[in-house]
């Protein structure tokens, strides 16, 4: 739901106003005002123009100030360095803060403490760094201490700001002050950081110090000021660290402006007494449900809740009676601060019109938000809520259809287990992603990797994520994980990419050594079959069978409004009866692409076609089209029946004669035999039909031509068929299209042929119509000579695509990925339509066209039927149809009916 329709929305992001300075490199907030606010995204980031919005809503945010993105692209061009004057421009800004909270930074009284935080225009959660506590020194902890009467607290918080300022900003490893943290619990047999003491933390401090020193050669600065500077420059470089490169690749997300940083006053969770810190959505992100979702963690600061240190308690009483945890939720702990916390959550629904994920903090008693962002939901869950918030009169029908992310209906697409399948389960955790997934274990995120790269389904199994592991996830087909809850890295993040996720199933011992597992009592190695299903938490042995989704209820709500505003017809790729329903189910109105070369996979069939291709005499000719027709003519039949009332586009024989052929490793004894030749006169036949450039070679419409045979066969079977299907009176036409077609005499003398068979069987008039793709330069450039044959035009972009740019789909794998990272192409032009090149032939050909043609029917099938923005495209240039696979039609009613309303927003 991220590319919303709101002006508060990460894509609407504007410039300063006017009346300001445009070079305005500090933005500050705090008690009830702000210089930006919600739409300065762009400006601001997500979380710095949040901050802004909740600050002027008058909520309770702790007061601070952001530093633009404009800085972040500044520094690294300018060699990592920020502009010298911007020092004072901060001293300034640190002295409002302080007037603001009565502290002061560095004081040896009451010292004024500050998170340096990063925040980008998109939500990159974890991806890039943050400093908590800064302004701690040798002297202030003892300050600290002092004010809040708490030495345990001022020492905890110290170790804290060492550990993350040695990591961010002096590049210590996380695990070197981890193994520190390990090391002393075992000596002094300590559980959990909850038992540690003022003098433990103090003892962790020096250690850490040392620890630094060791590691660096540096001492830890001591100066607050130096401090800052440091941490703010380490967060803006924190936007070139590989794990966020990467995260921007896998989600598509600019490289430029980069990142804000936001300073601000610290508020404390890890007092005694009363303080917490959590995370809350303001409804439940894994089913929609209307009811405040989270967890929080008392005596506690920043990651802790997310890291799976310690189990974090739930907010609402309801989750904990439904769980077996005994200590009391927030609501019944605090229930003055819940309740406020609850009437905060419904004003920021109220303004930003959707689901909102909170960071929040509260320090003896009084509460803190410290972010707020749209929540990354399930898209079942993104469906209810809504279709709940246009009950709620909160959003508009047709907002409700802008806000989907039509690319995330893909998850409800994901399968279940199927109640008849026997199965033991082996452990159980928390159902953090749904959908059921088997797949073969693996340990690592690069052995995820490489296993998927082999085409082999993975379930990464790790004792919990980081963001180190997003290759992995994302290659994944599901994630199971020993530890952390609904909130950790794992959950989040499978729930964004759509993977099946159980999270936090204790009973699972990892021993990445051995590269084995004990899920229970189970024993797992690498590469053994599981199956987990993230809607219940339960993890399988073995491989269990699954059923298709139920597409009903809010998706059928949703779909309907969407429906009601798209004038795209969609259509599906469909050759079998099977896919054909299946396509129908999730709401194809016809069918854009029969493939027929499909139906000829089977092996009976496939002798067969050899035959006709390599026939001697017009005996054996004859012999093959005898067993071929009426298998052919069975297979429409039966696909006409199915789709009856509904517009079918058969496409003739399109392949390469190779692909048809035997391989010099067959065996062709009986092919020989059928052909009266001898196996070595066969042999050297078909070598003489090999293509050195198959894909440009006799293929298509130019073996339609030349092997008549071949097209006068299935033109018989398709007419024969539409007889036996016995279509109504009004049935639409059958669709025959000619694929790979480059000139107008071709397209005539296949019309010729067609008309010829037509004749020949007794077709009805009205029974078929004549189409030609448009799939090669060519044709888009002489489309006027062939629409004065063609009554139809179906481009197929796939083909058209890789002549274009003379670019093969099959081995551009190699290097496209450079030329995308390189902004050479602007995406994968065979996922998204390369709307300069591929874009404008398709332009001249429409114009063309209708210039002989006014009324000629347009459409588009191949991949970019699926994709959203090439549906747009589609759109704009006055198509009739785009057809694309079946499991994408859902996909492609959705961006058809969103361009609809974007076309209707902007004329
Ligand atoms: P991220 O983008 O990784 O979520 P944040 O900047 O939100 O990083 O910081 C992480 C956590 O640090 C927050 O969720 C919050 O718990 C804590 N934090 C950040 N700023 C403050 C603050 N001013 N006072 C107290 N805790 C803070
Ligand atoms: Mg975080
Ligand atoms: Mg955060």
């Amino acid at each position: 739901m991220s590319q919303a329709s709101t002006p508060y929305s990460a894509d609407s992001g504007t410039s300063p106003p006017e009346d300001e300075a445009p070079l305005r490199r500090i933005y500050h907030f705090g008690n009830g005002e702000a210089d930006g606010d919600a739409s300065m995204v762009q400006v601001l980031g997500g979380k710095g123009a949040n901050l802004a919005e909740m600050s002027k809503m008058g909520l309770p945010v702790p007061c601070g100030f952001t530093l633009t993105t404009d800085l972040c692209a500044y520094y690294h061009a300018h060699d990592n360095t920020l502009p010298p004057d911007l020092r004072t421009d901060i001293e300034a800004a640190i002295k409002k803060l302080e007037a603001e909270t009565k502290a002061e930074f560095g004081d040896n009284k009451n010292p004024l403490l500050l998170s340096v935080r990063s925040g980008a225009p998109s939500s990159m959660p974890g991806m890039m760094d943050t400093v908590l506590n800064l302004g701690l020194n040798d002297e202030t902890v003892h300050a600290l201490a002092a004010h809040f009467n708490d030495t345990r607290f001022a020492w905890d918080s110290y170790r804290r700001f060492l550990q993350l300022y040695g990591d961010v900003v002096m590049g210590v490893s996380h695990d070197r002050f981890e193994d520190i943290l390990d090391d002393y619990k075992l000596e002094k047999k300590l559980d959990s950081d909850s038992d540690f003491t003022a003098q433990d933390w103090q003892h962790i401090c020096a250690a850490f110090r040392d620890a630094i020193g060791e590691d660096t050669g540096q001492a830890f600065p001591q100066s607050p000021s130096e401090q800052l500077w440091a941490a703010v420059s380490a967060v803006f470089a924190s936007w070139h660290n590989p794990r966020a490169i990467t995260y921007r690749r896998l989600q598509n997300i600019a490289e430029s402006p980069g990142t804000a940083v936001t300073i601000q006053a610290m508020v404390f969770g890890n007092l005694s007494g009363d303080s917490a810190t959590g995370v809350a959505f303001t409804r439940n992100p894994s089913t929609g449900q209307a009811r405040v979702f989270g967890e929080f963690l008392p005596n506690a600061q920043g990651e802790d809740i997310v890291s799976g240190i310690r189990t974090p308690l739930h907010i609402t009483k309801e989750a904990r009676l439904g769980s077996s945890m005994r200590e009391p939720s927030l609501e019944e702990s605090m229930p003055e601060t819940f309740s406020q916390l609850c009437d905060v959550f419904a004003q920021l629904e109220a303004r930003f019109h959707d689901m909102q994920d909170i960071e929040f903090t509260i320090q003896q008693g009084a509460l803190f938000i410290l972010q707020t962002r749209d929540g990354k939901r399930t898209t079942r869950a993104g469906l209810k809520i809504a279709a709940d918030m246009v009950g709620e009169g909160i959003l508009t029908q047709d907002e409700a259809v802008m806000r989907l992310d039509p690319i995330s209906l893909e998850q409800l697409l994901h399968p279940t287990l199927d109640p008849n399948a026997k199965y033991e389960i082996i452990v159980k955790g928390l159902p953090a992603s749904p959908g059921a997934a088997s797949g073969k274990v693996a340990f690592t995120a690069a052995q995820a990797e490489e296993r998927a790269g082999r085409g082999e389904d993975v379930i990464l199994l790790r004792s919990e994520t980081t963001p180190e592991d997003i290759h992995g996830m994302y290659a994944a087909q599901g994630i199971l994980t020993s530890r952390g809850g609904m909130t950790s890295h794992a959950a989040v993040v499978a729930r964004g990419l759509g993977r099946p996720c159980i999270c936090g199933a204790t009973s699972i011992q990892i021993d990445l050594e051995k590269g084995t597992a004990l899920l229970g009592k189970h024993r797992l190695v690498e590469g053994d079959i599981i199956t987990i299903d993230g809607s219940t938490g339960n993890v399988m042995a073995g491989k269990v069978a699954t059923l298709e989704a139920e597409l009903s209820g809010d998706f059928a709500k949703l779909m309907a409004w969407a429906d009601a505003h798209r004038t795209l017809e969609i259509r599906a790729n469909a050759e079998t009866p099977m896919d054909a329903a299946r396509a129908r189910r999730l709401g194809a109105e016809g069918i854009g692409l029969v493939r027929t070369e499909h139906m000829f996979f089977d092996p009976e069939r496939l002798f067969n076609l050899r035959l006709l291709l390599l026939s001697q005499n017009p005996t054996q000719e004859r012999k093959a089209m005898d067993t071929l027709e009426p298998a052919q003519r069975e297979d429409f039949a039966k696909l006409f029946k199915e789709m009856a009332g509904h517009p079918i586009t058969i496409r003739l024989l399109d392949p390469p004669i190779h692909e048809f052929l035997p391989t010099p490793h067959d065996d062709i004894t009986d092919l020989a035999d059928a052909l009266d030749m001898t196996e070595r006169s066969l042999r050297s036949k078909i070598e003489g039909l090999q293509e050195v450039n198959p894909m440009l070679g006799h293929r298509g419409s130019r073996l339609g031509l030349t092997m008549p045979q071949i097209y006068e066969m299935q033109l018989r079977a398709l007419f024969a068929a539409r007889q036996d299907s016995a279509p109504a009176p009004d049935a639409p036409p059958i669709e025959i299209m000619f694929p790979l077609i480059m000139a107008g005499q071709e397209l005539a003398q296949l019309c010729e042929m067609t008309q010829n068979i037509a004749r020949e069987v007794k077709a009805r008039e009205g029974d078929y119509i004549i189409g030609s793709m448009i799939e090669v330069p060519r044709a888009a450039l002489v489309a006027d000579q062939l629409a004065a044959h063609a009554v139809f035009f179906s481009f197929g972009t796939n083909d058209l695509t890789q002549t274009t740019l003379a670019l093969s789909r099959d081995d551009a794998g190699r290097f496209l990925g450079d030329y995308t990272s390189r902004a050479i192409l602007a995406a994968d032009p065979f996922r998204t339509l390369d709307i300069d090149g591929v874009g404008s032939l398709m332009k001249i050909a429409v114009a063309k066209a209708r210039s002989v043609r006014p009324d000629i029917k347009l459409g588009l099938c191949g991949e970019h039927g699926g994709d959203p923005q090439s549906i747009r495209f589609c759109h704009a240039l006055g198509f009739d149809y785009v057809s694309c696979s079946p499991y994408r039609v859902p996909i492609a009613r959705l961006a058809a009916a969103q361009a609809a309303l974007l076309a209707a927003k902007s004329s």
